[in-house]
């Protein structure tokens, strides 16, 4: 799955718009002790949908919002938009490239785009279903995690299986259709 840019703006340490080009091969993110590498990967996991404060290091979801330095006024938004290049259509949604944004303002009101479009949550986590690069998948890694694959039960081991061999799709239209 080409992730071309994410670009980072009022998220966490980024008090400046920051863009991150993925070029092709792998992208080492280096730095030292306290200096953002951790905030990158969880703007990346906070624009695919994490509803969980806790899972971004945070008590409130506000927190992710840039708190002020010493030097400079908290700021009132928080915006991360990741671009995919999807000539290949890993994604679900008929075009070559693909942004996803996702918004959040001090008055907790939140927002999230598709190529610009306002969508619903429901629609972000649509577009990644199956690509293998949902919130929780397999594509991030944490520290911890594997020991915690390694330690889960089996049905909780099976669900990641099923999601790395794409039938998660499958799954949740089932369900849909077994509730109505
Ligand atoms: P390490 O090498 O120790 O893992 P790191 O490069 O992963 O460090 P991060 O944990 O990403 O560093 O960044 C931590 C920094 O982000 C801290 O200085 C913290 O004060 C800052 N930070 C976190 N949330 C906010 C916020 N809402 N506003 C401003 N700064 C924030
Ligand atoms: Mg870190």
């Amino acid at each position: 799955m080409p992730l071309t840019e994410l670009i980072i703006d009022g998220f966490k340490s980024f008090a400046d718009k920051t863009t991150i080009h993925f070029n092709d091969g792998i992208t080492a993110i280096v730095g030292p002790n306290g200096s953002g590498k951790s905030n990158i990967t969880e703007a990346l996991r906070w624009v695919m949908g994490e509803s969980r404060a806790k899972t971004l290091r945070g008590d409130n979801m506000k927190d992710i919002i840039f708190a002020g330095s010493q030097f400079r006024k908290p700021l009132n938004r928080a915006e991360v938009t990741l671009i995919f290049d999807n000539k290949k259509r890993e994604l679900r949604f008929d075009d070559d490239r693909v942004s996803v944004t996702r918004r959040l303002l001090r008055s907790g009101d939140s927002e999230y785009l598709i190529n610009k479009r306002l969508v619903r949550l429901r629609d972000i986590k649509e577009l990644f279903m199956d690509s293998g690069i949902s919130q929780n998948s397999l594509a991030i890694i944490s520290q911890g995690r594997v020991d915690q694959i390694l330690n889960s039960k089996p049905e909780e081991r099976k669900a990641l299986f099923e999601e790395a061999a794409g039938v998660l799709h499958f799954k949740a239209q089932k369900e849909a259709a077994e509730s109505q």
